[in-house]
């Protein structure tokens, strides 16, 4: 979809909740679960156990739920950040749609919970990788200068192009190892650097090394390549917008960057947010 049919389908606050009504087949009650029925000439949704008598807006449980933004400015803000090739800063947004910096901000968190992917486990071939992101050089009274970052860990899978990244506190063998196992299939083949935390890889599959400490780049098909030029990436688009970006929020903009690389080749990325709402 690009703008001009945007702008033509969604023009009011009403145009974009009747689109919300239709592509929202199911409209469960908060109450006690049961799915419910519209009110005719109303907004209003009824639910269908007797005993319950709930009522509720479509808006209730989605992420525009207890906003006083105009639904048609979600909306926008979808289409934004959704299209926008690098990131998106929360100044800009608030200036494109016309609120305040920090709705914008708010508005940006919100949309963001919808770019967490729940992707299949991976197969035949997938590279691993961690790094660390964000963060300042700090002083710690028991611990000397330190530096506040956020490690990130990466797995691509070579056969779907797909990425899944997680966040944690730092490299530890227990730490990457979990992620791995709940991520990639077993006997499947990994390629990863030769760090001591991955050495026990090799138990549960085909486990292929490269070695960086001798400037190795990649033997054959063995080589973490697309991953480093990906998070290399990250750290670039975290400096220019965000200047930092604390641990809180980590996980969230790593999600949005993930949530970009995976759906590339994605016409309606628009429509891919908004079925998630
Ligand atoms: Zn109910």
């Amino acid at each position: 979809m690009n703008l001009i049919e945007f702008i033509e389908k969604f023009r009011t606050d009403e145009e974009c909740y009747e689109h919300l009504a239709k592509i929202k087949s199911k409209v469960i009650c908060q109450k006690c679960g049961t799915t419910m029925y519209r009110l005719s000439h109303s907004r209003k949704y009824q639910c269908r156990k007797f005993s319950c008598n709930h009522q509720q807006t479509l808006k209730c449980g989605t992420i525009f739920y207890r906003s006083s933004t105009p639904l048609h400015k979600w909306f926008l803000a979808m289409y934004f950040i959704a299209n926008s090739k690098k990131w998106l800063s929360s100044n800009q947004l608030a200036r494109q749609i016309r609120v305040t910096y920090k709705t914008a901000w708010r508005m940006m968190q919100q949309i963001r919970k919808l770019m967490k992917e729940d992707l299949p486990m991976f197969k035949w071939i997938s590279e691993v990788d961690e790094t660390y992101v964000g963060g300042r050089v700090k002083w710690w009274w028991n611990n000397g200068w330190q530096r506040n970052k956020t490690m990130v860990v990466w797995i691509l899978n070579r056969d779907t192009g797909k990425i899944k990244a997680t966040i944690g506190k730092s490299a530890t063998e227990e730490f990457l190892t979990t992620f791995i196992f709940a991520n990639v299939e077993k006997h499947s083949r990994i390629c990863s650097d030769e760090r001591r935390w991955y050495r026990n890889l090799s138990l549960c599959y085909q486990h292929d090394t490269v070695c960086h400490s001798r400037w190795e780049r990649a033997v054959g098909d063995v080589y973490t390549n697309t991953l480093e030029w990906f998070w290399s990436l990250l750290k670039r688009g975290i400096r220019w917008i965000y200047h930092r970006v604390s641990k809180q929020w980590m996980q969230a903009y790593v999600d949005e960057f993930v949530w970009r690389y995976n759906n590339r080749k994605e016409d309606n990325l628009f429509g891919l947010l908004l079925n998630k709402v």
